[in-house]
């Protein structure tokens, strides 16, 4: 109730429901981006994006050069995939191997280039390039803009993988007027955008530009939270000048970062209900801050999504920070060498937050597209304590940021009664957590709801094939 009166007499953008978690981004936060080039052969899985696997384009034990395509396939919902570094590649998808995500795929395996031939010179200090002010995006055709962004491979960064050349293709029946810059971050302990916020303003602001222009949109607006001073005051520096430009400081809240959430925050537009309901049907496009820089680097210097920003963090490593890695470098070898390794008490390891990232199965596993963070956390961090049965205190609906009733989804769900858990909108569940981190009873409501959204499209997936 006081947090909800700070933010409207503060002026800060807002959305209702949510929750107030610990940020824990203090461990890493103020750490620099550093390059990591792995010693270990890479794992390239290739399904990295929403939408069908890749199929391999390149011959078995074959020289691959950095930024070569060497997956893709021929679906619009769809991004090819690149070699991450120069190499050779050993077998063609024969690996199969649960993704950090559990999922499983097959894998291209590289084995590296000898030192220094692997990666470009300076290639650190060519992603973080600042000099982006002379680039004019209108000079730009948007077919050719959505052609460089297809080309490069580029998904949505924040996790959601969708292939962003889609999102900002021109649809005359659905005109886009706003597109959003999300540099929320809300996720505890990540801060891989906010580190390429404060150290490539210049190049996030030129990505959004050129996603308003290929969208067609009229208005950009830049959101961040407001636990990111530092980050705020950066990206205002780097829209100067730009009058249909706007930074909005957001209220530091979960799960603001999510396009349902940021939305109604920032313009005041509902969009309707998932999985159908889309930001497109309100005449907005959501563009991540990894993704806008990524395509900045695609259509300015045709460069291929190869590398990311990724936060290595949580109590149960030595030394968090924030690490440019290639796509398919190991989780094991990015903790070790990077981080320091574990620490004695590490006891689970997250592929992203802890509000939303899965644990993963093993620590082979590689660092796909959709990898912003590895959150190592101890048992203090942990709030793993049994499962109480329900005493209906309610705080799960009141506190969904989707309206949504958590405690009757999971419990249809438990007892195997999907058609139910769908009556209750299951499908509209965005899977953020909040109901689960306010159960006073412990009850794991957000897993329980992923695991009836994964039987359920399971089972439709049964009946298709009986009816065929
Ligand atoms: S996980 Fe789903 S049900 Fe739970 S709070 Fe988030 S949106 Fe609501
Ligand atoms: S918060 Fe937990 S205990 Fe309270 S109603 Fe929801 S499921 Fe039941």
């Amino acid at each position: 109730m006081i947090t909800a009166l700070r933010e409207r007499m503060s002026g800060l953008k807002s959305f209702q429901r949510g929750i107030h978690p610990p940020h824990r981004k203090k461990y890493s936060e103020s750490v620099p981006i550093e390059l990591f080039t792995p010693e270990s052969n890479l794992l390239i899985p290739m399904s990295q994006h929403i939408g069908p696997p890749c199929k391999p384009t390149i011959k078995p034990r074959e020289e691959v050069t950095y930024g070569q395509k060497i997956a893709e396939i021929d679906h619009p919902i769809s991004a090819p995939i690149h070699a991450t570094l120069a190499g050779k590649t050993a077998m063609i998808a024969v690996t199969l191997l649960p993704g950090p995500g559990g999922r499983r795929c097959d894998a291209v395996p590289i084995k590296l280039a000898s030192d220094g031939e692997a990666l470009p010179p300076d290639f650190l200090a060519q992603f973080l390039d600042r000099n982006w002010d002379s680039v004019e995006p209108t000079s730009y055709d948007p077919e050719e803009i959505i052609q460089k962004i297809r080309a490069g491979g580029l998904v949505g960064m924040g996790g959601a993988t969708f292939p962003t050349y889609f999102k900002l293709k021109r649809n005359p029946d659905q005109p886009v007027d706003t597109i959003v810059l999300n540099g929320a971050e809300c996720e505890p302990y990540l801060t891989a955008d906010h580190r390429l916020m404060l150290e490539c303003p210049e190049g996030i602001v030129c990505g959004l530009m050129l996603a308003k222009h290929a969208a067609g949109a009229q208005r950009a607006i830049i959101a961040i939270e407001e636990n990111k001073p530092d980050a705020i005051e950066a990206m205002k520096k780097a829209a100067q000048g730009r009058p249909d430009v706007e930074v909005m400081v957001c209220a530091a809240k979960y799960p603001m970062g999510g396009e349902r959430q940021l939305i109604p925050a920032v313009l005041k537009r509902v969009v309707p209900s998932a999985p159908k309901g889309l930001p497109l049907n309100v005449g907005v496009v959501v563009v991540n801050v990894s993704t806008a820089h990524g395509i900045a680097r695609a259509v300015v210097k045709d460069l291929p999504f190869t590398h990311r920003v990724v936060t290595v963090t949580g109590l149960g490593v030595k030394k968090p920070g924030n690490f440019l890695t290639p796509i398919g470098t190991s989780f094991k070898e990015l903790i070790e060498t990077c981080a320091g390794g574990v620490t004695d008490q590490a006891l689970k390891v997250l592929a992203g937050g802890p509000m939303m990232g899965p644990t993963v199965p093993s620590l082979d596993v590689p660092v796909t597209k959709g990898v912003g963070g590895i959150t190592v956390m101890i048992d203090a961090e942990t709030m793993h304590r049994e499962e109480q049965p329900c005493i209906r205190c309610g705080r799960c609906i009141d506190n969904c940021p989707l309206y949504l009733s958590p405690t009757k989804i999971a419990h249809a769900v438990k007892h195997g009664d999907y058609d139910l858990a769908n009556q209750y909108d299951m499908q509209a569940c965005c899977e953020c957590g909040c109901c689960a981190f306010v159960c006073p009873a412990q009850i794991p409501l957000a897993h329980y709801i992923r695991a009836g959204k994964n039987e359920w499209n399971h089972i439709q997936v049964q009946r298709k094939a009986a009816n065929k």
